[in-house]
């Protein structure tokens, strides 16, 4: 999933502080699996924001809405007539969702309320860890699932560095060393050996290099 967190609300406010009627729009997705603009943190944020703009000495309505998806024509067209309606909008969509409103309402201001960070999974209650990069090449069974382009700190297609200290990275020893737990689940497995076979190095390419992605499949597209 994409994982995205909210924004500072004194961030958002100082950006409305114009503006006389205001849509917090959340995406039911992602971004609710996340806790960071699903219907709930859209009451959030409007509450907060509605205060904060009353300290700048703002009278502006706050609206709420919720898309099931922003990042979809057909379901931002479900919430198209209250989006038409305010002069600005703030998305607690992922970037993608913001993009995609700006496409569809433009020139009406979006104005992104969280942040877009990675991709990634809830390993608990309140903690998500990046775990795909979106290199367009994957070859993560090479590591036996472990994504060392996401996960180790160097990107290192060949580790480990030499610098893990029990098992955790130097760059950060919050952070459990990417090629510590492929060496480990590699041992595991019983195919250590494989290691022994040096990477070439990638083809990035398939990655951001060449400017914006594009995915078509060819019995669909119209
Ligand atoms: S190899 Fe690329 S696509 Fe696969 S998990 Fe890593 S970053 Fe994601
Ligand atoms: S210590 Fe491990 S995770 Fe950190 S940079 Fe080195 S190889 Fe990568």
């Amino acid at each position: 999933m994409i994982v995205a967190q909210a924004k500072d609300i004194n961030e958002i406010a100082d950006k409305l502080t114009n503006y006389e009627k205001i849509l917090v729009a959340g995406c039911a997705t992602c971004v609710a699996e996340c806790m960071a603009g699903g219907e709930k943190e859209v009451a959030i944020t409007a509450s907060a924001l509605r205060m904060a703009l009353r300290l700048r000495g703002c009278q502006a309505q706050v609206a709420e809405v919720t898309a099931d998806r922003q990042c979809e024509w057909e379901l931002i067209e479900e919430i198209a007539p209250q989006v038409e309606a305010a002069d600005v909008v703030v998305s607690l969509a992922c970037g993608v969702g913001v993009a995609c409103m700006w496409d569809r309402f433009e020139p009406k201001p979006i104005i992104p309320g969280v942040n877009t960070v990675f991709l990634g999974h809830r390993e608990k209650p309140g903690l998500w860890l990046e775990r795909c990069a979106a290199c367009g090449d994957c070859t993560i069974d090479r590591t036996a699932g472990i994504c060392p382009i996401a996960r180790c700190a160097k990107s290192l297609q060949n580790g480990p560095c030499g610098g893990s200290t029990d098992g955790k990275c130097e760059i950060d020893p919050e952070l459990d060393c990417a090629w510590h737990l492929i060496i480990e689940r590699l041992k595991a497995m019983n195919q250590l050996d494989t290691l022994r076979e040096n990477t070439p190095p990638r083809d990035w390419s398939t990655s951001r290099d060449g400017g914006p992605r594009r995915v078509v499949v060819e019995d669909v597209e119209e």
